[in-house]
């Protein structure tokens, strides 16, 4: 999933579409929220839960878990989900507001507010950054988000957690203390995360379609605020506005929750009851806004906007304003059209525009903003041809609209997407507990309480006439074409942002283009799916004894683990290959032709496979490491057998096209330029994997030997690839012992002659002076990414120094960022390498250099110390008792036990106990031990492996650091190597 900072607002591209707003912790890295959340006045929109109506929701075959509706004195409605073998436990809470009804002068409040109650005080927990610290200290994390529409609070722990965890919520969201110095000092956490998204894509045009927009509609509001919008220069306006802003929305009737825990639903209701009381009873403020107003004026629609972008990707999106759809849910009209547009089945409009060499991918969204509108777009990357022929490919496009008129909607197709998808359903895995409980309280926020579960899988009404009306409302008139690149003309620059930008009505030409039909006559719509799964039966399992894989085949050349798994009661099975050889990490050329190789294996397949994509059946090829080319098979177990046969077959014959080839060498070559202007902890994360594995090569690296790339060098690398490989197979699920032989001996029977298992390297870097790398990179904030590694592989160094993380990452965060402010990127993380354990601590800062940040990272190790030398036996013993819990947690699907199952092959620990060795090292861990470490690790002159540290527009001055002594400051492979350093 592609990673984001933050926020809020609206879908705009292939890669963010689905992508909504803030999420605002980072202890570790921060994902893109993935979900259609977006919203509604919830008072019109919702069925009051009856009073006990759990079973009327749709539950999945495979879903044996209780579920109860409870709807408290204080107006809040919430949701409990009983499993008695859960080991995680889970809480979700959503507001009906968000930040379109942030104030007028105030955009952002709701987001500072959410800053507000996850991270500082409670009435009932008045420590600072309590809830976050507990909820670490249980092996869990937390975050918000905040949408247009809505505002999202949750957490996980384990399951002996959930109570106190539950109370530490609805007291930060029912009762927090807001204090004027830490509103003073949020807001820059704030204006930082603002300032992280000044390079990122996803911010620079959204700020543009806002501006495109009609300003009576708040679709265009500025959600993510800053130190100007969150102003407080008389020191009290901030605190007032934002207490107005509190006791207007937080209310019971305003908010719905989901509790996930081990308990019986009794003892859940109880729960719930007790704590979530800390909400206020109270029904909410008007929304600021009315929804029968349009988001676009007449002058922003049939409008050509163009947007000029930092890096160069060129994409075009055609958009249309639809009807709103939610209420139509069980018709699914936008969903339909969405999977009809954005086919990849040979014929289709993607298929068309590729075969003419005009676009590398393409995908379609339908945006459900509120009860008023739907926004649907088709979103296109394009190739430098494309980029020079956006008013074609509009043509086709409009070509393909009447042609889904004249014969696209067919009630077998909406019965074929309906079924595939109930199947989905249930034979589904069981989601993460913090997955469910945001998707049933977003849900009881918005659908009719029996689709709680099922909303997704309701293909149940099909209504021709209303997925016509939608169809018919994609006309030109309508139309927002957005022109995305680095070249396109542009006369305006949007606010907060900067991005340039131009919008123009579109002109007679472009109409007429659009308006005539059969530009294109070779498209035509998908037909039904041939890889439709027919047999659903579970396979006898065999070994039920064995809670592990056995090994079928030990040969020189090729190993084979199997493992038949009906846990999770679904016929599916998960399949791992790995052919590996030493070709690809001897020199960059290789590196970029394996990249290649592996990228045009995946485009052969792409159009004769996508149905079975369609049908559940997952696939796909890439490297693995440096020096392997790993192929993955997911879902339905019936045709896998056939995929693999396909996959295999595509890897022997090699059948790449100049035009494939001239397609993924110009994507490829276009993502290394624009790395440079990626993130700067991006680029500090980048820097690192370069510095400590041989075989890794940097963007510049990577680009320069590109060049030289062509054709003729791939099918040579692939024909050497399969001269001598070596291949690891593991199957695990549904499928036989005899069927998983017949895949894998098809499998190796490409490579020609056994070839030894080849693994990716590690640069030992723990016993010389620190590798300090300066990077030079064009952004206002700095960097500092700090690299502690381990000098043996001992499983009590391990263990040892994830529990020093799981100490110190608390208080590391809430010291840097919280109360220094020193940025809005602070995390830290236990890093295993290969096998070699260690620890990293990342900061990004809009306002300190990277040596104050180090300093002040290493002032914090050092009073660390002093806690952990003072802590209990008790704490002491909590603290290991979670460490191992989260180890042993419970798979939750096959996938994840296939995975680790894989780590443990990939590891070469074939006796698939890894954890359980783990585990037992933990045990043995004691206080002496762990400081013993700690004095080691992070507070030995010279314990510090590697940093990286990059130097924003305030501190370009300090940079480099040639007076430091003891420090290495050359970091390439070339410089490596010729120290001798060793690699493991
Ligand atoms: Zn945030």
């Amino acid at each position: 999933m592609k990673r984001t900072t933050v926020s809020c607002l609206k879908p705009l591209s292939v890669i963010i579409f689905t992508a909504a707003l803030a999420a605002c912790s980072s202890e570790v890295k921060e994902e893109a929220s993935v979900s259609t959340n977006n919203s509604s006045d919830i008072n019109a929109s919702v069925e009051k839960a009856p009073a006990n109506p759990a079973q009327d929701i749709i539950k999945s075959a495979n879903d044996d878990r209780d579920y109860q509706l409870v709807t408290l004195d204080n107006g809040v409605r919430v949701v409990l989900i009983s499993d008695p073998d859960a080991d995680k436990a889970a809480a979700s809470i959503y507001v009906g507001t968000g930040s379109w009804s942030d104030p007028k002068g105030r955009e952002g409040m709701a987001h500072f507010l959410e800053h507000m109650l996850l991270f500082m005080k409670s009435e009932k927990y008045p420590e600072l950054g309590g809830f976050r610290e507990y909820v670490k200290a249980q092996g869990g994390s937390m975050n918000g988000t905040t949408y247009g529409e809505k505002t999202n609070y949750y957490f996980e722990v384990n399951a002996e957690g959930l109570a106190e965890g539950l109370d530490r919520l609805a007291w930060a969201v029912g009762k927090s203390i807001l204090e004027n110095e830490y509103v003073d000092k949020e807001r820059n956490s704030v204006d930082s995360e603002f300032r992280a998204g000044f390079t990122r894509p996803y911010w620079r045009s959204n700020v543009v379609h806002g501006e495109t927009s009609n300003p009576a509609h708040p679709y265009g509001h500025f959600g993510t605020g800053n130190i100007d919008t969150l102003n407080n220069d008389d020191g009290v306006s901030l605190l007032k506005d934002l207490e107005v802003f509190y006791r207007d929305y937080y209310v019971g009737s305003n908010m719905t929750v989901a509790v996930y825990g081990q308990e019986s639903l009794a003892e859940l209701e109880t729960m719930a009851k007790t704590s979530l009381a800390a909400i206020p009873a109270g029904v909410a403020a008007e929304k600021p806004w009315d929804d029968s107003i349009s988001p676009f004026t007449e002058g922003q629609q049939g409008v050509q906007i163009n947007i000029k972008t930092l890096q160069d990707r060129n994409t075009l999106s055609l958009e249309f304003n639809l009807p709103a759809s939610r209420e139509n849910f069980a018709a699914k009209p936008v969903v339909y059209l969405k999977k009809i547009f954005s086919s990849e089945r040979k014929g289709t409009l993607y298929s068309a525009l590729k075969e003419e060499g005009l676009i590398n991918s393409l995908s379609a969204y339908g945006w459900d903003s509120d009860n008023s509108f739907t926004d649907f777009g088709i979103s296109m990357g394009l190739t430098e041809k494309g980029a020079q022929q956006t008013d074609r490919i509009g043509a086709i496009v409009f070509d393909f609209i009447d042609l889904v008129k004249k014969d696209g909607i067919k009630k077998e197709l909406f019965d074929e997407y309906g079924q595939i998808a109930r199947l989905f359903f249930d034979s589904a895995d069981q989601a993460r507990p913090v997955d469910h409980v945001n998707e049933l309280a977003y849900n009881l926020q918005e659908y009719p309480v029996k689709n709680l579960l099922n909303v997704d899988v309701a293909w149940e009404r099909y209504d021709e006439a209303l997925i016509r009306s939608y169809l018919n409302e994609m006309t030109v008139d309508n139309l927002r074409m957005i022109v995305s690149g680095k070249d396109v003309s542009v006369d305006k620059e949007a606010p907060h942002y900067g991005t340039r930008y131009s919008m123009a009505p579109l002109t007679e030409t472009q109409q007429q283009l659009f308006a005539d039909s059969a530009i294109h006559s070779s498209l035509s719509l998908p037909a039904l799916n041939p890889y439709a799964p027919k047999n659903l039966e579970l396979i006898a399992e065999n070994e039920q004894s064995k809670e592990v894989p056995s090994q079928l085949i030990n040969e020189p050349g090729l190993r084979v683990w199997h493992k038949s798994d009906q846990t999770f009661n679904a016929p599916k099975a998960d399949v791992r290959l790995a052919y590996s050889t030493p070709l690809s990490d001897s020199s960059v050329k290789n590196s970029v032709t394996f990249t290649l190789f592996s990228e045009l294996i995946g485009q052969v397949l792409n159009e004769p496979l996508y149905p079975a994509r369609e049908a559940g059946l997952g696939y796909s090829v890439y490297r693995q490491g440096t020096t392997d080319l790993a192929i993955q098979l997911s879902g339905f177990s019936d045709k896998q057998p056939l995929l693999l046969d396909t996959i295999v077959k595509a890897l022997e014959e090699q059948a790449f096209t100049e035009q494939d080839f001239a397609r993924v060498k110009e994507a490829y070559a276009k993502n290394l330029e624009n790395f440079r202007l990626s993130s700067p902890d991006d680029q500090a994360w980048s820097a690192f994997n370069e510095v400590v594995f041989p075989g890794t090569y940097s963007a510049v690296e990577q680009a320069e030997a590109l060049k030289a790339v062509s054709l003729a060098d791939v099918q040579a690398f692939g024909e050497a690839f399969l001269k001598k490989a070596h291949l690891d197979v593991l199957v695990h699920g549904n499928l036989s012992a005899a069927q998983t032989e017949s895949m894998a001996r098809k499998a190796a029977a490409v490579v020609k002659e056994p070839g030894e298992h080849y693994r990716t390297r590690l640069y030992d870097l723990s016993s010389m002076p620190t590798v300090s790398l300066a990077l030079d990179i064009d952004h206002s904030d700095s960097t500092s990414f700090l690299y502690y590694q381990a000098q043996d592989e001992s499983l009590e160094t391990r263990t040892g120094l994830a529990l020093i993380d799981d100490m110190i990452s608390g208080p590391y965060f809430r010291e840097l960022r919280t109360n220094q402010q020193l940025g809005y990127i602070v995390w830290s993380s236990p890093r295993r390498l290969n096998d070699r354990p260690g620890l990293v601590f990342m900061v990004q800062s809009t306002n300190t250099a990277p040596e104050e940040i180090k300093k002040r990272s290493l002032a914090l190790f050092a009073q660390q110390r002093e806690v952990i030398e003072a802590m209990d036996a008790q704490a002491f013993a909590d603290l290991k008792e979670t460490l191992i819990k989260d180890t042993m947690k419970k798979d939750t699907g096959l996938t994840k036990r296939t995975n680790r199952f894989w780590w443990n092959i990939v590891g070469e620990k074939l006796d698939f106990a890894d954890r359980d060795h783990f585990v037992a090292a933990a045990k043995l861990l004691t206080k002496e031990k762990v400081l013993a470490l700690y004095d080691k690790y992070l507070l030995a002159d010279g314990a510090l492996s590697l940093e990286v540290k990059s130097f924003g527009k305030n501190h370009k001055a300090e940079k480099p650091d040639a007076s430091v002594e003891n420090v290495v400051k050359c970091a390439t492979a070339e410089c490596l190597d010729a120290m001798d350093v060793p690699t493991t």
